[in-house]
């Protein structure tokens, strides 16, 4: 049985995420040129996660975009497919200064300790009580990024914990901010390999999943390496937040359409651990759903010239905010989750 953790204060979240409310328009054509590029692509056959043929009646439509919804699994699908073409066009390659002063590293900490602690506590707590203690975890985190991750897990004792990531940059970044080297780089053909040669016990892929276009070939390294125990990642779900986000065309779709090109439900993360003989260990649910709709509602009311009701609102809703949001938590329609899964034995 499937053990269960529901909501987690949105604290000061909400402070780094503050384009989203200023810069709303310039989020949306951002979002619209990567709708632009999806659009591009060929008609999704299949779906991503059970291969199931896709095609007769939309589910929904969001930002010009159609989404199929898999009758075998559940999984959400655009209507058109995520193709080496389209990650090329979406996925900008960022660019770093090569001098990092105190204040970047200070930053970072912050960064990392008020996002990324949190998680690396609920992987690490949750094996424990699996019977894999600290001392024995070995974790390798794909496409790692800027190291928060996995500069997370060696904050709190998990010394063999490496991560491999596409873009230099950010390697150099997080190992300066590190201090060591905690990344390596790995061009994305290297992937599959590194995977299936690892001898971590535990791969982790913190909001990756859902942006990898060989999907299957990941999945089944993973299902051929028998030292791997377990799998740790996070996915956007099928949520409150789409809903919110067809309703208010005028508002940046942070969580469909982008460079989220398919949704989890709970019923396609099944299949996906099924398929590759693991099940489900443990969830951890919090979404930015109902802060999705706070920030929609405060563009809405900003634009239509409504700014004093816009406070009123404020006012009273960020408050009860969490306490709303850890409903939905719990009515298991929360716009992410933290999913742990096990190999069978
Ligand atoms: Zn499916």
């Amino acid at each position: 049985m499937e053990n269960k953790r529901y909501g987690k204060s949105i604290g000061d979240i909400m402070k780094i995420k503050s384009d989203f409310f200023t810069k709303n328009k310039e989020m949306l054509e951002m979002s619209s040129r990567q709708a632009d590029a999806l659009l591009r692509q060929p008609e999704r056959k299949i779906c991503k996660i059970c291969h199931e043929p896709l095609g007769g009646e939309i589910f929904y439509h969001s930002q010009r975009m159609e989404y199929y919804l898999c009758g075998k699994c559940g999984h959400v699908n655009s209507r058109y497919e995520d193709t080496d073409d389209f990650a090329n066009a979406v996925y900008i390659t960022d660019s770093y200064e090569n001098n990092y002063s105190e204040e970047d590293k200070k930053k970072y900490a912050s960064r990392r300790d008020m996002i990324y602690i949190p998680k690396a506590q609920f992987l690490i707590e949750e094996l424990a009580k699996d019977g894999l203690a600290k001392e024995d975890m070995s974790v390798l985190d794909d496409g790692a990024g800027s190291g928060y991750f996995v500069s997370a897990l060696r904050q709190l004792g998990i010394r063999d914990s490496k991560g491999i990531e596409i873009s230099k940059a950010q390697v150099d970044f997080a190992n300066a901010m590190n201090d060591e080297e905690i990344l390596s780089r790995a061009d994305a053909k290297d992937i599959v390999p590194v995977i299936r040669e690892t001898k971590c016990n535990t791969v982790t892929f913190i909001g990756v999943l859902e942006h990898i276009i060989n999907l299957d070939e990941i999945l089944d390294a993973i299902r051929d390496n028998k030292n791997i125990r377990y799998i740790f990642f996070s996915v956007p779900m099928f949520s409150f937040s789409c809903i919110f986000e067809a309703a208010h065309q005028n508002c940046y779709n942070r969580h469909a359409g982008g460079t989220h090109s398919h949704l989890f439900q709970d019923s396609s993360i099944s299949y996906m651990a099924d398929r590759i003989g693991f099940e489900k260990y443990s969830s951890w649910k919090f979404g930015s759903d109902m802060m999705d709709l706070y920030r929609m509602i405060c563009v809405c009311l900003e634009e239509g010239g409504n700014g004093k009701l816009k406070e009123v609102f404020s006012e009273r809703f960020l408050p009860i905010l969490d306490d709303l949001q850890k409903t939905v938590d719990e009515s298991e329609s929360a716009s992410e989750i933290h999913m742990i899964l096990k190999r069978k034995a």
